[in-house]
């Protein structure tokens, strides 16, 4: 979500402590507080020493999420989340493992209305001609079922709608921020897995570098998460599947090069580009000595 809104105050009403746990891994360890994002009622941003992850100290509360994202996609000309899918969709389809199935599932958990993912598909049909796409979105807002030659598109707006069905591609692009109860969230999307399917999640991760900008955006209450390589190369280890991971990397860079992007597209690349130093020479490593990416990028694959 790239839209900037006014920075809000939120009321105890508003919200619920997140101080008891860590929404990301569960340890009840102690985390420390890095910075506060409002004054009265408190709220801080917490770093777990368990799993290496950033989260608010109080979450926005279910029913101020939904007024707020209602108020947000109504005043958005567009549903979509990310900037430039096209762009989005061929750097994810080059990740995505050969799959051979002659109906390939796809889940897009909170993609707006779906444009990722049906871009995604017909690039998709490009490799392979003859396969069959099933698109599920599932979303805040309801859309419009469709079938056409390239897939077939259904809603809903809730993950447990779909919660005894399998997916062979799941993309979770930049929505695990956005949601209070994370832990619970990743679970339920490795339980979505199929086996041989393939999971892709990009996340912000911002924290460092607003620990050298002190004006760098948070983006709460929209974000309640900042998540970066120590946390994605060590989260399946925290849940029974086995997980292979396919590629954990500095996340693409949304914005492109014309017109008043060309600034922050030079700044994101020459942030990123330490941190694909270090994958290429330090062979994937667990912690980056580098953290200023912006953020992260993963593929996880379920095992036969
Ligand atoms: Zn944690």
């Amino acid at each position: 979500m790239t839209k900037r809104r006014t920075k809000i105050q939120l009321t105890l009403t508003d919200l619920i402590d997140a101080t008891s746990f860590c929404p990301l891994c569960l340890s009840k360890t102690k985390r420390d507080p890095i910075f506060t994002i409002q004054q009265n009622p408190l709220i801080q941003w917490l770093f777990c020493n368990e799993c290496k992850a950033y989260s608010a100290s109080m979450m926005p509360t279910e029913q101020f999420l939904e007024s707020y994202y209602r108020d947000y996609y109504n005043e958005s000309q567009t549903k979509v989340t990310v900037g430039r899918p096209d762009g989005l969709s061929r750097h994810i389809a080059q990740l995505l493992p050969e799959n051979l199935k002659p109906t390939l599932t796809l889940l897009d958990f909170g993609g707006g209305d779906g444009t990722l993912a049906k871009v995604l598909v017909k690039r998709l049909r490009q490799i392979y001609p003859k396969t069959n796409f099933e698109i599920t979105l599932v979303d805040f807002n309801q859309e419009k079922s469709e079938e056409n030659n390239f897939f077939t598109f259904r809603s809903e707006t809730r993950l447990t709608a779909v919660k005894n069905q399998e997916f062979d591609i799941i993309l979770a692009s930049a929505i695990i921020e956005h949601v209070p109860e994370a832990h619970q969230l990743i679970q339920e999307l490795f339980d979505l897995l199929a086996k041989e399917g393939t999971l892709y999640v990009r996340t912000p991760f911002v924290s460092p570098l607003k620990k050298l900008f002190r004006r760098y955006p948070l983006k709460y209450p929209m974000h309640v998460h900042d998540i970066g390589p120590s946390f994605w190369n060590r989260v399946a280890e925290r849940y029974s599947y086995p997980l292979d991971i396919l590629v954990s990397q500095p996340s693409m860079v949304a914005s492109g090069f014309s017109g008043k992007e060309w600034l922050r597209s030079c700044v994101a690349h020459t942030l990123k580009f330490p941190a694909h130093l270090e994958n290429r020479f330090r062979a994937h490593p667990r912690d980056y000595f580098w953290n200023m990416m912006g953020g992260w990028e993963i593929l996880f694959r379920k095992r036969k």
